[in-house]
This record gives structure tokens, sequence and C-alpha cells, in this order.
């Protein structure tokens, strides 16, 4: 189904996207597919609704935003379910994906109360200064599939929180989630067309948006290649942009390091979603001195790992999303072995009677890793752990800076001092200190570099919907 000025409706040419179950190969539903007439009467939708959205006060923002964060609240299970179903990670990370999103519900309902302008001082006395804060406009959002809710309410919340409204697409694979989110703002009473979805044809739906002067903003989170194609086609009607791309997190482990933590640490960071995350680790970088009991401690407890249906008890590894997904990891994992990578665990994808019918692959650690081979520059997207050696400090920042990408990073050590040079010098958005987990509602997640533009979450995720306005007041 599309949501479109308040109604649920199929698409005009009658056509479905079919959803399939990555961990069992199994049809789990249809979602209507849209196109570009669908887009156009949903940014018209848009159009219309935020002549009075933007007037509505921020006490009834805040009420509409929490009451669909309590009914996704209540239907937690219901909805989990439906994410491991479509996308294949275990039902507690899908439950965890869940109170994140809720977690950008309940931070956006309170900060739209607090979205301040300034009065400055004037330069002559007859005259005053006021600043005001805008909403921007009509917002159209374009999320992934890997984090198929938190994804959405980490734009949408703000979003309506700054007074804008939203035509949203949703990943193709994930459609299904993206309606139970719809859902709980229906039923929250949301003002119609307020936010529209219209799911389907990515070239149809994101290009009307692209062309239409109504969106004035762009969000997109995905991969570096398809945003910055979207910048460039934002040039057209000077769109603002925000942007949550790709990456190439760097794992740092100093030698004073607690082991056991980075360890756990790193096989979180890595394994976590099947290692279909933007923050994963993609590069483990390990001091020299403690590289073998690092690598034989790891391979230890990756082999404890049970990769598996989501939907089943004690899976800590979910399936991988498709076909072309378990390929580019492979060939990452046959180049690397090809110039001299030697596989400590795993290494290729399963074929076990249980796994025939899914998209299963071996959690991978890899060791006399180079940075000649493709895993040290390309996002790898797949349960895949190459381990790297650095000798000093210094080496440690320029190997882990040697990328265009610049989302997280992650170093593990005790020493205060590091923690703070070696932070400070990490060009990434976000840098996790002993903790391979940073993500919450209230920080700024983002990237720098070819990680993409703006942030999302906290009080800095609300400016990317808003404008300043000055007034300036001659009293005589
Ligand atoms: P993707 O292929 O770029 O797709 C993302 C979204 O863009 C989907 O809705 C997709 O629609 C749409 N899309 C695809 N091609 C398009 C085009 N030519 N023009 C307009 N829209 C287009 O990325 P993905 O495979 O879903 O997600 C994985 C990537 O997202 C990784 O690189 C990951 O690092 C990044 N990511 C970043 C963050 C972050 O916060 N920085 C978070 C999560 C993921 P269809 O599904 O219909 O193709």
């Amino acid at each position: 189904m599309l949501y479109i000025n308040g109604e649920w409706c199929e698409s005009n040419s009658g056509e479905n996207i079919e959803v399939y179950n990555p961990a069992t190969g199994e049809l789990v539903g249809l979602a209507a597919k849209g196109g570009e007439l669908e887009a156009e009467r949903a940014i018209q939708a848009a159009s219309e609704a935020y002549l009075s959205w933007k007037k509505t006060t921020a006490k009834e923002h805040y009420m509409y935003i929490k009451r669909a964060a309590d009914l996704l609240r209540e239907r937690t299970d219901e909805i989990a379910s439906i994410i491991t179903k479509e996308m294949g990670k275990p039902l507690s990370e899908a439950k965890g994906e869940m109170n994140l999103a809720i977690d950008y519900l309940d931070w956006y309902a309170e900060e739209g109360k607090r979205i301040y302008g300034d009065t400055i001082p004037a330069s002559a006395p007859n005259k005053r200064i006021v600043i005001l804060r805008q909403p921007i406009g009509v917002v159209g959002a374009i999320t992934p599939w890997n984090f198929p809710i938190a994804m959405l309410t980490r734009k949408i919340a703000p979003a309506l929180a700054a007074g804008c409204t939203v035509v949203l697409k949703a990943a193709s694979a994930t459609p299904l989630t993206a309606i139970e989110v719809f859902k709980a703002f229906h039923d929250a009473g949301l003002p119609k067309g307020v936010i529209n979805l219209v799911n389907g044809s990515a070239q149809e739906i994101v290009g009307t948006m692209m062309a239409s002067p109504k969106v004035r903003k762009i969000t997109f989170t995905g991969s570096t290649e398809v945003g910055k194609e979207l910048i460039r086609q934002s040039a057209n009607t000077m769109k603002k942009v925000s942007m949550e791309l790709g990456g190439h997190a760097p794992f740092i482990i100093f030698e004073d390091a607690d082991l056991e933590k980075a360890v756990e640490g790193a096989i979180l960071s890595k394994f976590r979603n099947a290692g279909q995350t933007c923050v994963c680790t993609n590069r483990i970088y390990v001091q020299k001195s403690i590289e073998k009991q690092f690598a034989s401690l790891m391979a230890e407890k990756v082999k404890d790992l049970v990769v598996g249906n989501g939907m089943q008890s004690g899976v800590s590894v979910g399936p991988m999303i498709d076909k072309k997904a378990m390929e580019k990891a492979q060939e990452h994992i046959d180049d690397a072995f090809q110039k001299g990578a030697t596989v400590l665990c795993g290494g290729t994808q399963l074929n076990e009677e249980e796994y025939v019918n899914g998209n299963f692959f071996a959690p991978t650690i890899l060791c006399n890793v180079t940075h000649k081979m493709k895993i040290s520059y390309e996002e790898t997207f797949g349960p895949v752990a190459p381990i790297f050696t650095f000798e000093t400090e210094e080496e440690a920042i320029q190997l882990a800076n040697n990328t265009e990408y610049g989302l997280a990073s992650y170093m593990y050590t005790k020493d205060g001092s590091r923690m703070f040079r070696v932070g400070e010098a990490l060009e990434y958005g976000i840098v996790g200190i002993n903790d391979s987990l940073p993500t919450v509602a209230q920080a700024p997640f983002g990237g720098i570099k070819e990680s993409g533009v703006g942030r999302e979450g906290g009080k800095y995720g609300i400016e990317d919907y808003l404008e300043y306005k000055f007034l300036s007041f001659d009293l005589e």
C-alpha cells in the first residue's frame, strides 16, 4: 500500500513489489509499487498540508509524534518480526532497532518545543533585529533497507517537529516495515498529507522529488554513489541536502587495551546486522605486539557465533540481504586471498542444508591483509573482518585516515591522553572510544568527506529542517 494524503491506496499501475525473506527465500508480502504519478500526488498533498502544519503549535506537533511513538512501542514485537522476516537481522537486533527508532520520535517530539530564535543588538538606536527559525518546507526522504525503521523515524521525527511535511520513499527490500511506521502516524491522527509514503521505482519517485521545485529539502541515507548523484540533481532547484552515506570504519586496538573488551567490541561492530551497517568496522588495526593474541581470541569467539534464521532464538548472525551482497563479500575475500591474505575462519557462503534457501555467509576473519587489497578501501558491507597491524600511534592514525570515507571509527585503549589525542586526530564524524555501539538519539550521527553532509540526531539533527529568517525593524 501507498499512503498519500492520509489515505491508503494501490499504485495506478496495480503493480506490486514482492518482498522475499533472505533467510528462507519465501515470499513475505507485497507492497504497492508507485512511480512518477504517485510521487507527484504525494508532493502535491505534502505542499498543501504544509500550509497548516507549519502553523501548528509545537505542543500539537509533540502530541502527534508522541502518540505515534507510543503506538510503535505497543507494536514492538509485531513490527520487529516484520523487520526480521523482511531483511534478516536477528529478532533481538530488530527489537533494538525498534527502541532506537522510538527514541528518535520521543527525542524530537520534545526538541520541537525548543526551536528558539534570537534578538541581536542593532547598529542604530531606532533599529531592531529579530531572527526567526522557520521550517524549510516539503521534505523528500529516501531510506535504505539495512535499518528499515530507525532510518525512517530519524528523518520523519525532526522534519515534523520542525514544521515540515514529508514524502518518503523506503528501500524496495523493506517496504513492509515502512508501512507500519505510517500506520502508527495514521492511527495517531496525524492530519492528512503531512507524511506520505511512496514506495516503488527509485528512478521515477526520487527523480520526481529531485525535479520538483516544491520539494525544498532532500534527506538521503544510502550509498555514496547514489548520494553523489542526488547532490548533482539537487543543483537544478537548489535544494538543501543532507546525506548519510557509506563508511569504511577503522577499529584500532592499542597494546594497552582491555583485550577481551576490544574483541567483544570488534565482533559486535563487525558482525551485527551481518556486517551490513554503515558504521560497521571495515578495517581492524591491531598494534603489532598483540596481533597474534588478538587474532586467536577473536577467531575463538567468532566460531561461537550462531548463523541462521533471525526468527530462531540463539541466532546471532542472520542472512545477508541478497545474492549480490554475498558476491561482493566473496569478491573481497578472493581478492585478499590471491594477494596473500590468510583466512583464519569462515571465507565462504554457507551451503549446508539448513542454509540452502537463504543468503547465509560465514563470519570471516582475514589475517596478513595489506592496503593493496580491495577490502582495505572498498566498503564490504558483509561479515568479513580483515586484521591489519601497526607499530606506532602516528602510524595507526595515518592508516585509519587514509580513506575517502569519514563516518565512524573506533579505538580501544586505557590511556586517557591517547583517547583525546587520537580522538581529535581521527577524520571521522563519530569516534567510539572503548565503545563499539555509540549511536543514540541525542547525539549527532553523520560523516565527513565522502560519508556525507549534515547530521541526524539530537539538537543538531533538527537544524537541517530549518531556515533562519532575519527581520530588520526601523522603529522611526
Ligand atoms: P542504495 O542502493 O543507495 O539505496 C538507498 C535508497 O536509495 C533506496 O531507497 C533505493 O531505492 C534508493 N536508490 C537506489 N538507487 C537510486 C537512484 N539511482 N536514484 C535515487 N534513489 C536511488 O543503498 P542501500 O544498498 O539501500 O544501503 C546501503 C548503503 O547505505 C551503504 O553504503 C551504507 O553504508 C549506507 N548507509 C548509510 C547510513 C548512514 O547513516 N550514513 C545508514 C545506513 C546505510 P531501491 O531500494 O528501490 O533501489
